[in-house]
């Protein structure tokens, strides 16, 4: 049977709206896209949806409590509930600096890693 699914693309401000007609698991025409950064959108929401992960992580012996952090790929749609539990399981001691790796290889992915958005300095 055929369906269709609708999506918002995010790849500009734009927002395009986009349609993608599958039969089963098939994609048989997308639409919408103004350029092809919408296709392959909709083709990725559709086959294997991912998300960009930003959130805090505990930091010890510095000025502010928390440290912003970021995962430097897409995580499963699936899985990022359980990628934000895993980071806000762990901690990190003062000084860190912007783009230090704090987590590698995160949730078994090569290459993935948990990294500091900001340098914060150990207080004295
Ligand atoms: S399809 Fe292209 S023009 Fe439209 S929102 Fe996506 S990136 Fe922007």
């Amino acid at each position: 049977m055929v369906k269709a699914k609708e999506y918002t693309c995010i790849g500009c401000p734009i927002g395009c709206p986009l349609q993608l007609v599958h039969k089963g698991s098939k994609i048989t025409e997308i639409s919408g896209n103004e350029c092809d950064r919408g296709a392959k959108y909709a083709k990725q929401e559709f086959t294997d949806p991912r998300r960009e992960l930003s959130t805090t992580m505990e930091i010890v012996g510095a000025r502010w409590r928390r440290l912003p952090v970021k995962v430097t790929g897409p995580v499963e749609k699936g899985r990022v509930l359980e990628a934000a539990r895993r980071i806000h399981t762990v901690h990190v001691t003062a000084p860190v600096k912007i783009g230090q790796v704090l987590i590698k290889d995160f949730l078994g992915q090569k290459g993935i890693d948990v990294v500091a958005c900001r340098t914060m300095e150990a207080i004295v």
